[in-house]
């Protein structure tokens, strides 16, 4: 059995990460083991509907996309996302992989695009990050710290250094946390240090104010 618990599948334009505004079906998978404290899919958490693998492949076939988005919640958190993702490649989409950083990636489809957070010291979930998935990056993929504070930039700083993250990705993302760091703040920062990263701004808040099925 391949089927998964999905709270909803919805066509929009990518809000975040190297594809920003570019049209993409987004699957979101129901259920996630943390409590970040900045958390905007609480929706996820709970409910969602059972549905086979081939009814989702439908669902995102209707809307003839380019780009799919797997999401939660944490999708990893069920098994039966990394078939669903190899099916999704095999239907020759270009697919990306949102995930928390805390359960393993090893099995997820090497075509796969991976946006893996590293969590921050402020989303109150940082015991939960899995270094050892670093290991499992490439080049392709991308890993995302959603900033609080100024405690959180230096962190992050610091574990690019760590980790020595720009050579393991062509892309680190920094988000400001909504309404808890201002983004022209967190660009100035970015500047001061000259740090070798992206700023993002959620598209799909500036756009639509983070309403349903965007
Ligand atoms: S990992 Fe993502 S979905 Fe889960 S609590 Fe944190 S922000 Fe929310």
């Amino acid at each position: 059995m391949t089927d998964l618990r999905i709270t909803e599948i919805f066509y929009s334009l990518q809000g975040e990460t190297k594809t920003v505004g570019l049209p993409t079906v987004f699957v979101r998978l129901t259920g996630c083991p943390l409590r970040c404290g900045y958390c905007d899919t609480e929706y996820a958490f709970h409910g969602g509907e059972k549905r086979s693998q081939q009814s989702i492949l439908d669902e995102v076939a209707s809307h003839q996309p380019r780009y799919i988005t797997v999401t939660g919640g944490e999708p990893l958190a069920q098994p039966n996302c990394l078939p669903l993702l190899t099916a999704l490649c095999d239907q020759g989409y270009e697919v990306s992989l949102e995930t928390s950083g805390a359960i393993t990636l090893a099995g997820v489809d090497p075509r796969v695009v991976t946006v893996m957070d590293l969590k921050t010291p402020a989303s109150n979930e940082v015991s939960r990050n899995l270094y050892e998935n670093i290991g499992h990056l490439s080049r392709q993929d991308q890993i995302k710290f959603v900033i609080c504070d100024r405690g959180d930039y230096e962190w992050a700083r610091f574990k690019i250094d760590e980790y020595q993250l720009t050579d393991k990705v062509d892309e680190i993302l920094f988000s400001p946390s909504f309404g808890q760091v201002d983004g022209k703040e967190l660009a100035e920062w970015i500047l001061a240090d000259n740090l070798p990263v992206r700023l993002q701004l959620q598209l799909h808040k500036l756009l639509w104010d983070d309403a349903a099925g965007h």
